[in-house]
Order: structure tokens, then C-alpha cells, then sequence
């Protein structure tokens, strides 16, 4: 009926008429369904039609280093960044990849074949490794509680030329690095700079939350190299789209996702420049009648609204609660809102408090709430992320079983 199963644990789909208490809450992925809503009113507007004989090429534009982005996709993307104020985008090379999961593997390879002292032949493509060999594998490091992901994406593949480093607080070696800086953060939401003092590394930004319906957006991030997904902007995760802008690396990257996929689906392309572009058209358009926005239709007011209200939510069971804690965050001026605005994470970073209970994750579990535990981030046990993205029905069940949590 109103389930779907994900390895082997129960889940529910869309507009499920009353949720079973029975029924496992899968809140351990960033899966972005609260969104669903918004767009659902939007269908239409949307909707994006591909002729059978279009799109059918490998290429988009040879002259371009990112030769398979459309044209279209890079147009929306900076559109929308010079909408919400949140990145530096004009004269800046764009690199498309299939989700930031690629390009966060693009990048970790671009930058150890060719960054460090710049390129070891001097042509400018890279192709002659400049690090010493006794430098390599270089170590990969981000503050922790960091995104689980970073180290096991840097690590499956064993490569010769890159391995996770771990902790970047506890980072004291000698010679090249490579740091990430998630900001916010996932999984606790704090903003952050880089921590290791060194003038041998190379800092990745991650700006996937750096939208302003989780965070205050307090200036244009201009890092030399950032990336952002359209999976946590407007929530599509499942077209798999994301960006980097950088040009010193941009073929090089371009590289590694020809040589891993031969491109990005030219569909998804479409359909996320379509959606970026609705964004756009309808602030454009309020401005241009100078309409009111009482009802919160724009989708950053709609969605900041919406996480708005879940953290408020949520913050009542836990203030009420003797077991879990949540971190707090201090409020900024949103130079998008005009206004001073607190963060609102697409995760909770529980906490028990509970003397005698060690294991969030576990106590969580026997309540049929899914989430990952803190040692998956470099954090301890007593911590477990939860996703806050998920459909109004299952957050609502979400917070009746967090209340009905009580210490003994
Ligand atoms: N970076 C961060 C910080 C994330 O939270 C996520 C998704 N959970 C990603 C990258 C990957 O997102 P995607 O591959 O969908 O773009």
C-alpha cells in the first residue's frame, strides 16, 4: 500500500492517508520530499517537454572547457545565485556534474593532478602530476562532526592519489592537503571557515545549504573553489544536478566526469534550468506588478516558512524533552530576507543528555526513527543526525515519537 521499500526498511510515499505507528521512519538520508508541496502547485509552470529528436547529442558546446552544459543550465544557474545574493557567479567558469557527489570526486582528482604548484609541465592541462611522489596519497580533511560521505567517497576507490585524512582538528602533518569546509554544515548546520594553518593546502567549499531557507545569507560567497546542488536549492535530488565554478580546474574536472560518465543527463540539465528559471520568472514578475507576498508563494519565502515552522516544532518536544538536546544558533541579518534570521538546518543534530544512555542512534532505533549516529561523522554515539526534509506526515510522526521518548 503506502510503502516503499529502501534496503530493506519501510518507508512511506507520497500523501499516505494516516501513518501507522508501526511503520520505520527512515530519516537517516537528506532525501528533500518537504518540498513536494511547493512544486505541486507549480506542475504546470514546470513542466518541460523533450522531443524525441532533441537532446540526443554527447555534446552541448565544444568551445566551453564543461563542453556537455547547456547553455540554458548556466544561464538559470547564475540567474538564480544573482537572485538570492548567495555567490559571486558573474565571469566565473561553471562545471556541471551529476549531483556534487561527482564533482566532490572530480575535484579531489583535479586538484591532486594539478593544483599544488601549479602544473608540473606548465601547459596548462594538467596532465604532468606536479606533487612529489612520496607527497601522495594526499590527505583529505574536514572539521568534524563532518558530512559522512567525504570520507567514504574519498576512500572506496583506494586511489594513489588522494585518502582521507580524517579530522582537520586533529591535522598536523607537513606538505600538501586538501580541506573541506561544508558551510552550513551538515550534519549540526554551524557556518564555518577553514581550521588547519597551513599555506599548503587546497580548501574545497561546500555550499549545499547556503541557500536562504536554511541559513542567513550574510554575504556573495566567493571562494576560489565552491560548489552547490540543485538537490538541496529547490530539492530535485532526483535529477542529479550540481555545480562548481572555478576555471583553473575546470577542464581537468571536465575530465574526470567524461572519463566516468561521458557527460550529465542533458534531460536533467533541461528540467533544472526550467526550475531555476520558474524561480526567477515569478520574483521578477512580483516585482514588475508589485505584487504583495502575504501568501509566501516565492519559494524561498515558502520554503524558509516551512523550516521555519518544523524547527519551531521541534524545538518544543525537545525543550520539553529530559533526553535529547539541539544545538542553538544566533541570528544574522539575511541580506535576501532583509531581516534578521536564525538558521534552520535540513538536519537535526540530536543529542542525548540522558545520564546512562550512550547510543542516540540506538535509542532512536527502538523507537522505529532512523537517523545516523555521530561516529559516522567523527563525532561520538551520543549524537545522531536526522533528516528535517522529509513529508509533513512523517515529521509529524517524527516529533509524536521524540515526545514520547521520557527518561525513566
Ligand atoms: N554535500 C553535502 C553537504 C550534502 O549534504 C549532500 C547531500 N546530502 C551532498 C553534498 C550531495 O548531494 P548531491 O550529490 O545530491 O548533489
Amino acid at each position: 500500500e503506502n510503502q516503499a521499500s529502501t534496503n530493506g526498511t519501510t518507508t512511506t510515499k507520497l500523501n499516505s492517508p494516516s501513518l501507522s505507528s508501526n511503520i520505520v521512519l527512515n530519516l537517516d538520508h537528506g532525501d528533500p520530499t518537504v518540498y513536494e508541496a511547493y512544486w505541486k502547485r507549480l506542475e504546470e509552470k514546470c513542466t518541460v517537454v523533450i522531443k524525441g529528436s532533441e537532446l540526443m547529442s554527447y555534446i552541448s558546446d565544444v568551445e566551453k572547457p564543461c563542453w556537455f552544459m547547456e547553455q540554458d543550465l548556466e544561464n538559470a544557474i547564475k540567474k538564480l545565485h544573482r537572485l538570492t545574493g548567495n555567490a559571486v557567479v558573474d565571469d566565473r567558469y561553471v562545471v556541471v556534474g551529476t549531483g556534487s557527489t561527482q564533482l566532490y570526486q572530480s575535484l579531489l582528482y583535479a586538484i591532486t593532478t594539478t593544483s599544488f604548484a601549479g602544473d608540473g609541465d606548465g601547459n596548462g592541462d594538467g596532465d604532468n602530476n606536479p606533487l612529489h611522489h612520496d607527497q601522495l596519497p594526499v590527505p583529505v580533511v574536514c572539521a568534524a562532526p563532518y558530512y559522512s560521505q567525504y570520507a567514504e567517497e574519498a576512500d572506496y576507490l583506494r586511489s594513489g592519489l588522494y585518502k582521507w585524512g580524517g579530522d582537520a582538528y586533529a591535522f598536523d602533518k607537513d606538505g600538501p592537503y586538501i580541506e573541506v569546509v561544508t558551510s552550513p554544515n551538515n550534519p549540526d548546520g554551524t557556518t564555518r571557515e577553514a581550521v588547519v594553518i597551513s599555506d599548503q593546502g587546497k580548501i574545497i567549499y561546500d555550499m549545499a545549504y547556503y541557500w536562504p531557507q536554511y541559513t542567513p545569507i550574510t554575504r556573495p560567497a566567493n571562494h576560489d573553489i565552491m560548489y552547490f546542488t540543485f538537490s538541496k536549492s529547490t530539492g530535485h535530488a532526483g535529477s542529479r544536478i550540481g555545480y562548481v565554478t572555478n576555471e583553473a580546474i575546470a577542464r581537468k574536472m571536465t575530465k574526470f566526469i567524461e572519463l566516468s560518465s561521458i557527460g550529465v543527463s542533458k534531460d536533467s540539465q533541461i528540467r533544472a534550468a526550467k526550475i531555476m528559471k520558474v524561480i526567477c520568472d515569478d520574483y521578477q514578475d512580483f516585482k514588475s506588478h508589485n505584487n504583495n507576498n502575504n501568501n509566501n508563494t516565492h519559494f524561498f519565502e515558502f520554503s524558509r516558512k516551512l523550516m521555519e515552522n518544523r524547527w519551531k516544532r521541534l524545538r518544543e518536544v525537545v525543550g520539553r524533552s529530559n533526553v535529547f538536546s539541539l544545538p542553538k544558533y544566533s541570528q544574522e541579518y539575511c541580506l535576501f530576507n532583509g531581516e534578521c534570521t536564525e538558521s534552520y538546518p535540513a538536519f537535526a543534530w540530536l543529542k542525548v543528555k540522558e545520564e546512562g544512555v550512550e547510543d542516540c542512534e540506538k535509542l532512536l532505533k527502538e523507537y522505529k526513527i532512523l537517523g545516523r549516529g555521530g561516529k559516522r561523522f567523527g563525532s561520538d554515539s551520543s549524537y545522531t543526525r536526522v533528516s528535517i526534509l522529509s513529508r509533513e506526515d512523517v515529521f509529524q510522526q517524527f516529533l509524536d515519537r521524540l515526545e514520547s521518548i521520557k527518561a525513566n
